[in-house]
């Protein structure tokens, strides 16, 4: 499909000349933004973002269509798993999660994506032990790595730089989520613009790939912030960026402001305005690797009528062609 941005899908078969699948996994990180009673940001929940596949005990609410309990049950600290453990959870992941893709895909060439929670938050002996024991049933095509920029200090950067030889791309996935302080602060994410800049430049020093990761329809937030997001993004050169619409989760902060009536989130058609704005604003050749968020919704309280990935990417295609506009037209 011809598209008015640059897609990730098109990208990586640029690239690899062939589809390439994420594994994802949860390496039983915490976050420093949850512990001390940092509180977390207001948007998350001590499910830390993990993939569906990777969460069976969900699966009861999933099936019966019910929004699981609600404000106080998840929000808290990750249950702490020894060393050993997380090594052999790792391995069993990889396993279910090269199952699941070959059971959709057919066998296909895969990236290992340390997903959940800040996956550069540990020692560095226990980082080396974790991302080296996720590479071992290699090769793997890239090993990325999210995280938030106050957590990359050099010395974690080179030991992520020093897998560029095992794999063909080291990515790093930064949580900027919106270039105003202001925001930043009223969503509690424990960090400034300016160490979201150095890290994306420390990361690129070191060969590393750099995705980043914008929410749109946060509170307080309209065109001019959006404006000023795709600045810093911009001034960053990340080569990719992903976008997610504000969701309300259930067991966060934000759901218990939402019930409060005092946030609200983004409708589909605000979610279009608000990606088109950005888009154009965006240099054509950062790859475009997501659009909206995907809480599944047993876990969504907020937006329920949303619709689905595949209609909203639909929909903004065409909305962009009808006004003869595309990624990074504006500049
Ligand atoms: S940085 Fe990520 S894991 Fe930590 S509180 Fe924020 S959203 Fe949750």
């Amino acid at each position: 499909m011809n598209l008015p941005w640059r897609d990730y899908k098109t990208a990586l078969f640029e690239r690899y000349g062939e589809q390439v699948y994420r594994i994802a996994i949860d390496g039983g990180f915490s976050c420093p933004n949850r512990q001390n009673g940092g509180g977390g940001c207001v948007y998350c929940d001590s499910l830390g973002s993990s993939s569906a596949y990777q969460r069976p005990f969900e699966g009861g609410y999933a099936r019966k269509g019910e929004l699981m309990p609600g404000i106080d049950t998840f929000i808290g600290e990750v249950p702490h798993l020894s060393i050993a453990e997380r090594l052999e959870s790792i391995t069993a992941q990889i396993e279910r999660g090269k199952a699941f893709i070959d059971r959709r895909y057919g066998p296909c060439a895969k990236s290992i994506y340390f997903q959940a929670f800040t996956n550069t938050f540990d020692t560095l002996e226990n980082l080396k032990l974790l991302y080296d024991q996720s590479l071992i049933d290699g090769p793997y095509k890239e090993l990325i790595v999210s995280t938030r920029p106050d957590t990359v200090p050099n010395e974690v950067l080179d030991l992520l730089a020093s897998y560029r030889s095992q794999v063909e791309a080291v990515s790093l996935e930064l949580g900027l989520q919106s270039g105003n302080a202001k925001t930043l602060k009223f969503i509690n994410r424990g960090h400034t613009v300016d160490e979201y800049l150095d890290a994306c430049l420390r990361a690129k020093e070191r060969g590393l790939k750099v995705t980043t990761h914008l929410i749109l329809g946060l509170p307080g937030e309209g065109e001019g912030e959006i404006l000023e997001s795709a600045r810093v993004v911009r001034e960053s050169s990340p080569d990719a960026l992903k976008i997610h619409h504000l969701q309300i989760v259930v067991g966060t902060l934000l759901a218990k402001l939402y019930e409060e009536g005092k946030v609200k989130a983004p409708t589909f058609e605000e979610h279009l305005e608000n990606t088109l704005l950005l888009l154009r604003h965006i240099p054509a050749t950062v790859v475009i690797q997501r659009l909206v968020s995907e809480t599944p919704r047993h876990r969504l309280v907020a937006p329920r009528n949303f619709g689905d990935k595949a209609h909203f990417i639909k929909t903004l295609k065409e909305e962009m062609e009808q006004r003869g506009v595309c990624q990074g037209d504006a500049l």
